[in-house]
Protein backbone atom coordinates (compact mmCIF):
# COMPACT_ATOMS: atom_id res chain seq x y z
CA UNK A 1 0.00 0.00 0.00
CA UNK A 2 0.82 3.68 -0.71
CA UNK A 3 1.85 5.09 2.64
CA UNK A 4 0.11 8.43 1.39
CA UNK A 5 -2.36 9.43 4.36
CA UNK A 6 -0.81 7.84 7.47
CA UNK A 7 -1.02 9.29 10.79
CA UNK A 8 -2.61 12.35 9.53
CA UNK A 9 -6.10 12.05 10.99
CA UNK A 10 -9.14 14.22 9.27
CA UNK A 11 -9.35 15.33 5.38
CA UNK A 12 -6.52 16.31 3.64
CA UNK A 13 -7.41 20.27 2.34
CA UNK A 14 -6.36 20.39 -1.15
CA UNK A 15 -5.57 23.93 -1.94
CA UNK A 16 -3.11 24.21 -4.25
CA UNK A 17 -4.75 25.35 -7.67
CA UNK A 18 -5.01 22.32 -9.71
CA UNK A 19 -4.60 19.61 -9.10
CA UNK A 20 -8.11 19.97 -7.31
CA UNK A 21 -10.24 18.06 -4.97
CA UNK A 22 -11.89 15.29 -6.88
CA UNK A 23 -15.51 14.60 -5.82
CA UNK A 24 -16.51 11.42 -4.54
CA UNK A 25 -19.47 11.59 -7.37
CA UNK A 26 -16.50 11.36 -9.98
CA UNK A 27 -13.94 9.02 -8.05
CA UNK A 28 -16.39 6.35 -8.16
CA UNK A 29 -17.64 6.87 -11.65
CA UNK A 30 -13.67 6.30 -12.34
CA UNK A 31 -13.89 3.21 -10.72
CA UNK A 32 -15.89 1.48 -12.86
CA UNK A 33 -14.79 -1.74 -14.50
CA UNK A 34 -12.53 -0.63 -17.32
CA UNK A 35 -14.82 -1.40 -20.80
CA UNK A 36 -13.61 -2.10 -24.27
CA UNK A 37 -12.71 1.04 -26.18
CA UNK A 38 -13.66 0.01 -29.59
CA UNK A 39 -17.02 -1.86 -27.82
CA UNK A 40 -20.17 -0.28 -28.66
CA UNK A 41 -20.47 1.16 -25.32
CA UNK A 42 -17.84 3.05 -25.16
CA UNK A 43 -18.93 4.75 -28.80
CA UNK A 44 -22.24 6.33 -26.74
CA UNK A 45 -19.89 7.13 -23.50
CA UNK A 46 -17.70 8.36 -26.62
CA UNK A 47 -20.28 10.50 -28.03
CA UNK A 48 -21.70 11.94 -25.08
CA UNK A 49 -18.09 13.04 -23.67
CA UNK A 50 -17.39 15.12 -26.88
CA UNK A 51 -20.82 16.74 -27.26
CA UNK A 52 -20.94 17.59 -23.85
CA UNK A 53 -17.52 18.80 -23.34
CA UNK A 54 -18.68 21.20 -26.00
CA UNK A 55 -20.67 22.99 -23.58
CA UNK A 56 -18.11 23.33 -20.99
CA UNK A 57 -16.02 25.29 -23.61
CA UNK A 58 -19.61 26.89 -24.92
CA UNK A 59 -18.85 26.23 -28.63
CA UNK A 60 -20.08 24.61 -31.28
CA UNK A 61 -16.64 23.39 -32.95
CA UNK A 62 -15.07 20.27 -32.13
CA UNK A 63 -12.99 19.54 -29.05
CA UNK A 64 -10.17 17.18 -28.80
CA UNK A 65 -9.29 15.35 -26.18
CA UNK A 66 -6.39 13.91 -25.42
CA UNK A 67 -4.49 11.41 -22.92
CA UNK A 68 -2.03 13.98 -21.89
CA UNK A 69 -1.62 16.49 -19.17
CA UNK A 70 -2.18 20.28 -20.17
CA UNK A 71 1.54 20.86 -21.45
CA UNK A 72 0.60 18.05 -24.24
CA UNK A 73 -2.33 20.07 -25.18
CA UNK A 74 0.22 23.12 -25.68
CA UNK A 75 1.94 21.51 -28.11
CA UNK A 76 -0.76 20.04 -29.67
CA UNK A 77 -2.21 23.31 -30.18
CA UNK A 78 0.72 24.77 -31.37
CA UNK A 79 1.94 21.72 -33.73
CA UNK A 80 -1.73 21.40 -35.70
CA UNK A 81 -1.76 25.27 -37.06
CA UNK A 82 1.87 26.43 -36.89
CA UNK A 83 4.98 25.26 -38.92
CA UNK A 84 8.56 25.36 -37.96
CA UNK A 85 10.18 29.02 -38.27
CA UNK A 86 6.56 30.59 -38.24
CA UNK A 87 6.78 34.04 -35.98
CA UNK A 88 4.58 33.78 -32.78
CA UNK A 89 3.39 36.71 -30.58
CA UNK A 90 3.63 35.87 -26.93
CA UNK A 91 2.41 37.87 -23.59
CA UNK A 92 4.46 37.33 -20.79
CA UNK A 93 2.10 36.88 -17.71
CA UNK A 94 3.93 34.22 -15.34
CA UNK A 95 5.50 31.02 -15.21
CA UNK A 96 2.87 29.58 -17.03
CA UNK A 97 3.30 32.09 -20.25
CA UNK A 98 7.21 31.50 -19.54
CA UNK A 99 6.89 27.39 -20.11
CA UNK A 100 4.41 28.02 -22.97
CA UNK A 101 6.71 30.06 -24.75
CA UNK A 102 9.83 28.02 -24.04
CA UNK A 103 7.99 24.93 -25.17
CA UNK A 104 7.44 26.88 -28.73
CA UNK A 105 10.92 27.74 -29.02
CA UNK A 106 12.07 23.91 -28.60
CA UNK A 107 9.49 23.07 -31.45
CA UNK A 108 11.41 25.38 -33.41
CA UNK A 109 9.09 28.74 -33.23
CA UNK A 110 10.26 31.87 -33.73
CA UNK A 111 9.54 33.35 -30.46
CA UNK A 112 8.94 37.01 -29.62
CA UNK A 113 7.77 38.14 -25.79
CA UNK A 114 5.69 41.24 -24.95
CA UNK A 115 4.48 42.75 -22.16
CA UNK A 116 3.22 45.76 -20.54
CA UNK A 117 5.48 48.43 -20.41
CA UNK A 118 7.00 49.71 -16.83
CA UNK A 119 5.35 47.26 -15.05
CA UNK A 120 5.83 43.94 -13.62
CA UNK A 121 4.55 42.02 -15.91
CA UNK A 122 4.10 38.94 -13.51
CA UNK A 123 1.53 41.57 -11.39
CA UNK A 124 -0.65 42.20 -14.40
CA UNK A 125 -3.03 40.85 -16.83
CA UNK A 126 -2.31 41.10 -20.31
CA UNK A 127 -2.60 44.82 -21.82
CA UNK A 128 -3.89 44.10 -24.92
CA UNK A 129 -2.89 47.81 -26.48
CA UNK A 130 0.73 46.35 -26.29
CA UNK A 131 -0.70 43.40 -28.92
CA UNK A 132 -2.48 46.01 -31.17
CA UNK A 133 0.45 47.89 -31.31
CA UNK A 134 3.16 45.20 -32.26
CA UNK A 135 0.45 43.42 -34.82
CA UNK A 136 0.03 47.07 -36.30
CA UNK A 137 3.57 47.45 -36.94
CA UNK A 138 3.93 43.88 -38.49
CA UNK A 139 2.40 45.24 -42.13
CA UNK A 140 3.85 41.75 -43.84
CA UNK A 141 2.17 39.53 -41.48
CA UNK A 142 4.93 37.45 -40.30
CA UNK A 143 2.86 36.80 -36.87
CA UNK A 144 1.27 34.16 -37.33
CA UNK A 145 -0.37 33.58 -33.93
CA UNK A 146 -0.81 35.15 -30.98
CA UNK A 147 -0.58 33.25 -27.37
CA UNK A 148 -1.72 34.52 -24.21
CA UNK A 149 -3.07 32.42 -20.74
CA UNK A 150 -6.04 33.00 -20.08
CA UNK A 151 -6.01 32.29 -15.53
CA UNK A 152 -1.97 32.89 -15.27
CA UNK A 153 -1.73 30.19 -12.26
CA UNK A 154 1.34 31.26 -11.26
CA UNK A 155 0.22 34.63 -10.23
CA UNK A 156 -3.79 34.66 -9.64
CA UNK A 157 -4.30 37.06 -12.71
CA UNK A 158 -7.43 36.40 -15.06
CA UNK A 159 -6.63 38.31 -18.71
CA UNK A 160 -9.44 39.72 -20.59
CA UNK A 161 -9.47 37.79 -23.59
CA UNK A 162 -12.12 39.36 -25.93
CA UNK A 163 -10.11 42.24 -25.30
CA UNK A 164 -7.30 40.65 -26.88
CA UNK A 165 -9.50 39.10 -29.95
CA UNK A 166 -10.57 42.80 -30.38
CA UNK A 167 -6.89 44.28 -30.75
CA UNK A 168 -6.04 41.65 -33.35
CA UNK A 169 -9.33 42.66 -34.87
CA UNK A 170 -8.60 46.13 -34.67
CA UNK A 171 -5.73 45.66 -35.96
CA UNK A 172 -7.17 43.78 -39.11
CA UNK A 173 -4.03 41.21 -38.64
CA UNK A 174 -5.22 37.32 -39.32
CA UNK A 175 -2.88 36.22 -36.74
CA UNK A 176 -4.93 33.35 -34.87
CA UNK A 177 -5.80 33.87 -31.39
CA UNK A 178 -4.15 30.72 -28.94
CA UNK A 179 -5.63 30.68 -25.45
CA UNK A 180 -3.95 28.67 -22.47
CA UNK A 181 -7.32 28.08 -20.12
CA UNK A 182 -5.67 25.25 -18.34
CA UNK A 183 -6.64 26.74 -14.87
CA UNK A 184 -9.67 28.81 -16.31
CA UNK A 185 -12.08 26.51 -17.72
CA UNK A 186 -14.86 25.13 -15.28
CA UNK A 187 -14.06 27.95 -13.18
CA UNK A 188 -13.83 31.00 -14.54
CA UNK A 189 -15.94 32.27 -17.00
CA UNK A 190 -14.97 31.19 -20.38
CA UNK A 191 -16.54 31.32 -24.17
CA UNK A 192 -14.25 29.99 -27.16
CA UNK A 193 -17.17 31.33 -29.37
CA UNK A 194 -18.43 34.25 -28.73
CA UNK A 195 -14.67 35.86 -27.49
CA UNK A 196 -13.10 34.36 -31.08
CA UNK A 197 -10.44 32.16 -30.05
CA UNK A 198 -9.36 30.18 -32.68
CA UNK A 199 -7.74 27.12 -30.17
CA UNK A 200 -8.37 27.06 -26.42
CA UNK A 201 -5.87 24.73 -24.75
CA UNK A 202 -7.14 23.20 -21.32
CA UNK A 203 -6.24 20.25 -18.66
CA UNK A 204 -8.66 18.37 -16.59
CA UNK A 205 -7.28 18.49 -13.32
CA UNK A 206 -8.09 21.89 -12.09
CA UNK A 207 -11.60 23.32 -12.95
CA UNK A 208 -12.91 20.09 -14.28
CA UNK A 209 -12.24 18.01 -10.76
CA UNK A 210 -11.00 14.96 -12.43
CA UNK A 211 -7.52 14.01 -11.90
CA UNK A 212 -4.88 14.88 -14.14
CA UNK A 213 -4.56 13.11 -17.30
CA UNK A 214 -6.96 14.46 -19.88
CA UNK A 215 -5.67 17.19 -21.80
CA UNK A 216 -7.78 19.61 -24.12
CA UNK A 217 -7.73 21.73 -27.78
CA UNK A 218 -11.01 23.18 -28.23
CA UNK A 219 -10.73 24.29 -32.35
CA UNK A 220 -12.37 27.20 -34.02
CA UNK A 221 -13.65 26.66 -38.22
CA UNK A 222 -10.46 28.80 -39.56
CA UNK A 223 -7.60 26.62 -37.12
CA UNK A 224 -9.17 23.15 -38.79
CA UNK A 225 -8.88 25.06 -41.96
CA UNK A 226 -5.10 26.34 -40.99
CA UNK A 227 -4.44 22.93 -39.74
CA UNK A 228 -5.43 21.37 -43.03
CA UNK A 229 -2.22 22.81 -44.97
CA UNK A 230 0.03 22.19 -41.58
CA UNK A 231 3.43 20.85 -42.79
CA UNK A 232 4.48 20.01 -39.15
CA UNK A 233 5.56 16.74 -38.66
CA UNK A 234 3.28 14.63 -36.24
CA UNK A 235 1.46 12.10 -35.46
CA UNK A 236 0.01 11.58 -31.73
CA UNK A 237 -1.52 14.88 -32.08
CA UNK A 238 -2.54 15.33 -35.49
CA UNK A 239 -6.42 16.35 -35.06
CA UNK A 240 -7.39 14.77 -38.73
CA UNK A 241 -7.51 11.39 -37.28
CA UNK A 242 -8.79 12.05 -34.35
CA UNK A 243 -11.96 14.02 -35.34
CA UNK A 244 -12.22 11.23 -37.72
CA UNK A 245 -12.34 8.58 -35.16
CA UNK A 246 -14.56 11.08 -33.04
CA UNK A 247 -17.52 11.27 -35.39
CA UNK A 248 -18.24 7.92 -34.07
CA UNK A 249 -17.65 8.35 -30.73
CA UNK A 250 -13.75 6.53 -30.84
CA UNK A 251 -10.11 7.32 -30.93
CA UNK A 252 -7.37 6.30 -32.65
CA UNK A 253 -5.63 5.26 -30.21
CA UNK A 254 -6.77 3.86 -26.37
CA UNK A 255 -8.29 7.01 -25.13
CA UNK A 256 -7.85 7.32 -20.97
CA UNK A 257 -10.98 4.96 -20.55
CA UNK A 258 -11.64 5.69 -16.93
CA UNK A 259 -11.08 9.41 -16.71
CA UNK A 260 -13.79 9.40 -19.53
CA UNK A 261 -16.17 7.91 -17.23
CA UNK A 262 -14.97 10.86 -14.83
CA UNK A 263 -14.94 13.68 -17.55
CA UNK A 264 -18.82 12.34 -18.62
CA UNK A 265 -20.01 13.01 -14.50
CA UNK A 266 -18.54 16.16 -14.43
CA UNK A 267 -19.71 17.29 -17.39
CA UNK A 268 -23.59 16.18 -15.71
CA UNK A 269 -22.25 17.87 -12.55
CA UNK A 270 -21.55 20.97 -14.01
CA UNK A 271 -24.37 20.73 -16.17
CA UNK A 272 -26.91 20.40 -13.36
CA UNK A 273 -25.13 23.13 -10.93
CA UNK A 274 -25.03 25.92 -14.30
CA UNK A 275 -21.72 27.06 -15.91
CA UNK A 276 -23.00 30.63 -14.46
CA UNK A 277 -23.53 29.69 -11.20
CA UNK A 278 -20.45 27.97 -10.89
CA UNK A 279 -18.81 30.98 -12.47
CA UNK A 280 -20.45 33.46 -9.60
CA UNK A 281 -19.59 30.56 -6.55
CA UNK A 282 -15.56 31.08 -7.69
CA UNK A 283 -15.79 34.83 -8.17
CA UNK A 284 -17.81 34.77 -4.28
CA UNK A 285 -15.12 32.47 -2.62
CA UNK A 286 -12.09 34.44 -4.43
CA UNK A 287 -13.82 37.66 -2.95
CA UNK A 288 -13.79 36.14 0.16
CA UNK A 289 -9.99 35.17 0.30
CA UNK A 290 -9.10 38.61 -0.95
CA UNK A 291 -10.55 40.47 2.12
CA UNK A 292 -8.87 37.81 4.13
CA UNK A 293 -5.39 38.88 2.54
CA UNK A 294 -6.28 42.44 3.00
CA UNK A 295 -7.30 41.88 6.89
CA UNK A 296 -3.77 40.03 7.43
CA UNK A 297 -2.00 43.04 5.68
CA UNK A 298 -0.47 41.18 3.39
CA UNK A 299 0.17 42.30 -0.54
CA UNK A 300 -1.70 40.33 -3.49
CA UNK A 301 0.53 39.09 -5.69
CA UNK A 302 -2.16 40.36 -8.86
CA UNK A 303 -1.75 44.61 -8.77
CA UNK A 304 -4.41 44.60 -11.27
CA UNK A 305 -7.80 45.00 -9.66
CA UNK A 306 -9.93 44.19 -12.76
CA UNK A 307 -7.74 41.16 -13.47
CA UNK A 308 -8.51 39.47 -9.49
CA UNK A 309 -8.54 35.56 -10.61
CA UNK A 310 -11.46 34.14 -9.10
CA UNK A 311 -9.48 30.61 -9.54
CA UNK A 312 -6.74 31.44 -6.73
CA UNK A 313 -5.13 34.00 -4.80
CA UNK A 314 -1.61 34.34 -4.74
CA UNK A 315 -0.38 36.02 -1.62
CA UNK A 316 3.19 37.51 -1.47
CA UNK A 317 4.71 37.39 1.58
CA UNK A 318 6.73 40.02 3.48
CA UNK A 319 10.31 40.73 3.32
CA UNK A 320 12.20 38.42 5.66
CA UNK A 321 9.00 35.65 5.70
CA UNK A 322 9.87 32.49 3.66
CA UNK A 323 6.72 31.55 2.11
CA UNK A 324 7.75 27.81 2.03
CA UNK A 325 8.08 27.69 5.71
CA UNK A 326 4.67 28.22 6.16
CA UNK A 327 3.48 26.24 3.52
CA UNK A 328 4.86 23.10 5.21
CA UNK A 329 3.53 24.23 8.69
CA UNK A 330 0.24 24.42 7.07
CA UNK A 331 0.81 20.78 5.55
CA UNK A 332 2.69 19.12 8.88
CA UNK A 333 0.60 21.07 11.06
CA UNK A 334 -2.90 21.65 9.62
CA UNK A 335 -2.61 18.88 6.52
CA UNK A 336 -3.72 21.92 4.57
CA UNK A 337 -1.65 21.93 1.02
CA UNK A 338 -1.02 25.64 -0.66
CA UNK A 339 0.41 25.93 -3.54
CA UNK A 340 4.17 27.59 -3.90
CA UNK A 341 5.25 30.50 -5.48
CA UNK A 342 6.65 29.71 -8.96
CA UNK A 343 9.53 30.86 -11.01
CA UNK A 344 11.10 34.02 -9.80
CA UNK A 345 8.41 34.56 -6.62
CA UNK A 346 9.42 31.26 -5.31
CA UNK A 347 9.42 31.59 -1.31
CA UNK A 348 8.17 34.72 -1.72
CA UNK A 349 4.41 33.79 -2.18
CA UNK A 350 2.07 31.33 -2.15
CA UNK A 351 -1.04 30.28 -3.55
CA UNK A 352 -4.27 29.06 -2.41
CA UNK A 353 -6.19 27.74 -4.22
CA UNK A 354 -10.60 27.62 -4.15
CA UNK A 355 -11.30 25.92 -7.24
CA UNK A 356 -13.23 22.71 -8.34
CA UNK A 357 -15.17 21.37 -5.94
CA UNK A 358 -15.06 24.22 -3.27
CA UNK A 359 -17.50 25.74 -0.56
CA UNK A 360 -17.55 28.12 1.83
CA UNK A 361 -16.41 25.77 4.41
CA UNK A 362 -13.51 24.40 2.87
CA UNK A 363 -12.35 28.04 1.87
CA UNK A 364 -12.78 28.74 5.54
CA UNK A 365 -10.55 25.82 6.70
CA UNK A 366 -8.13 27.17 4.39
CA UNK A 367 -7.62 30.14 5.74
CA UNK A 368 -8.30 29.37 8.99
CA UNK A 369 -4.76 27.15 8.30
CA UNK A 370 -2.77 30.23 6.59
CA UNK A 371 -3.87 32.31 9.72
CA UNK A 372 -2.80 30.04 12.73
CA UNK A 373 -0.12 29.74 10.50
CA UNK A 374 1.09 33.22 9.72
CA UNK A 375 1.20 33.51 13.94
CA UNK A 376 3.89 30.45 13.61
CA UNK A 377 5.72 31.95 11.22
CA UNK A 378 6.04 35.45 13.93
CA UNK A 379 3.73 37.71 11.71
CA UNK A 380 1.27 39.34 13.39
CA UNK A 381 -1.80 39.75 10.98
CA UNK A 382 -3.47 43.27 10.79
CA UNK A 383 -6.46 41.35 11.93
CA UNK A 384 -8.51 38.38 11.49
CA UNK A 385 -8.34 37.27 8.00
CA UNK A 386 -10.72 34.37 8.76
CA UNK A 387 -13.50 36.85 10.74
CA UNK A 388 -13.13 39.31 7.49
CA UNK A 389 -13.99 36.26 5.36
CA UNK A 390 -16.47 34.62 7.35
CA UNK A 391 -18.30 38.01 7.81
CA UNK A 392 -18.72 38.53 3.76
CA UNK A 393 -19.98 34.67 3.06
CA UNK A 394 -22.41 34.96 5.79
C1 LIG B 1 -1.48 23.54 -14.82
C2 LIG B 1 -1.24 24.47 -15.93
C3 LIG B 1 -0.56 24.09 -17.10
C4 LIG B 1 0.19 22.82 -17.25
O1 LIG B 1 -0.57 21.72 -17.21
P1 LIG B 1 0.07 20.31 -16.85
O2 LIG B 1 -1.17 19.50 -16.73
O3 LIG B 1 0.84 20.46 -15.58
O4 LIG B 1 0.92 19.89 -17.97
C5 LIG B 1 -0.48 25.00 -18.13
N1 LIG B 1 -0.99 26.23 -18.03
C6 LIG B 1 -1.62 26.65 -16.92
C7 LIG B 1 -2.15 28.03 -16.86
C8 LIG B 1 -1.76 25.78 -15.83
O5 LIG B 1 -2.39 26.20 -14.73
Amino acid sequence: MLKLDNHLSGRHFLHIPGPSPVPSRILRSISYQTIDHRGPEFGVLGLEVIEGIKKIFQTQQPVIIYSASGTGAWEGALVNVLNSGDKVLFYETGQFANLWCALSQRLGLNVEVVGKVDHDTWRWGVDAAVIEARLLKDTQYEIKAVCVVHNETSTGVTSNITAVRQAIDAAKHPALLIVDSVSGIGAAEYRHDEWGVDVTVSGSQKGLMLPPGIGFNALSARAIEVSKSNKTRKSYWAWDEILESNKTGYWPTTPSTNLMYGLHEAIDMMMAEGLEAIFARHQRLAAACRLAVDAWGLENQSLDQNCYSPVLTCVAVPEGMDADKLRKHTLEKFNLSLGTGLGKIKGKAFRIGHLGDCNELSLMAALSGVEMSLGAMGYKPKASGVIAAQAFLA
